[in-house]
């Protein structure tokens, strides 16, 4: 397998300062997860700063969101050769607050996913149902539905070059995590549609991961690690979590 991963998204959460603190914190404890890949998420405004505090650390740094046009007219937007100019390894795509606030549809995410490859990124593609459709039995048509408007643009070989993690709606920023077994069926349907392609392609777990319950998801044969939110934001309860992925 590769090597596990434990991401932390920051959200839309801290100040410059804050932000440079954490991400020197973790830097300085890098010593801590060896054996597994730390990439933190923060804001995009404190993507430049992070950047330099993480610099010369085993820690990576990621953007929350990018845009799938590659330059032009768009307002707002950052495109992932802006971030990879600035030294950004990783983006989220498709996070289920992109997808239910900002009304991104499979089609626009699965844009951001080859956008993001063609720019030098590796995309972590977030997958997942809400409670009405895991309580009405389609998690896995859901799940599918989100990973084929992938497959469908850029191939399955291209997919798994990438990262996929699947975050259960119901499980995000709620403190109801999923039970391992939950999660583990999930991953494992994900991996068996992958094929023999996505024998190493990392799918790792988020909602609500914590260092209470990390130790039992990461033990899950096909969780290669975690994405986590709130608890990203505490520099020590974030290193734990690394550290029960490195021990799993
Ligand atoms: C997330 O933002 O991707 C997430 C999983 O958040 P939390 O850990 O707070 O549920």
């Amino acid at each position: 397998m590769t090597k596990p991963l434990v991401a932390g998204n920051w959200k839309m959460h801290g100040n410059a300062n804050t932000a440079a603190e954490l991400a020197t914190h973790l830097s300085l404890h890098d010593s801590a997860f060896v054996g597994v890949e730390v990439i933190i998420f923060p804001p995009a405004v404190h993507l430049d700063r992070v950047i330099t505090a993480a610099a010369s650390s085993m820690v990576s740094v990621g953007a929350q969101n990018m845009s799938q046009w590659a330059s032009g007219a768009y307002t707002g937007e950052v495109s992932g050769e802006m971030l990879n100019d600035i030294g950004c390894d990783y983006v989220l795509v498709g996070h289920s607050e992109r997808r239910a606030l900002f009304a991104e549809s499979n089609q626009v995410v699965a844009e951001k996913f080859k956008a993001a490859q063609q720019q030098g990124l590796t995309p972590i593609l977030c997958v997942g149902e809400s409670l009405q459709q895991r309580q009405q039995g389609q998690t896995v048509k859901v799940v599918t539905e989100q990973i084929a408007a992938v497959t469908d643009l850029v191939g399955t070989k291209s997919l798994c070059k990438g990262v996929i993690a699947y975050e259960p709606v119901w499980a995000i920023g709620t403190g109801e995590v999923a039970s391992p077994e939950q999660a583990q069926a999930v991953h494992a349907e994900i991996r068996s549609q992958l094929g023999s392609q996505g024998a190493n392609t990392r799918i790792i777990y988020g909602g609500s991961v914590n260092a209470t319950n990390a130790g039992a998801l990461f033990a899950q044969p096909d969780i290669d690690g975690g994405l986590v939110g709130g608890a990203s934001l505490e520099a020590n309860e974030f290193l734990k979590i690394a550290q029960l992925m490195v021990q799993g």
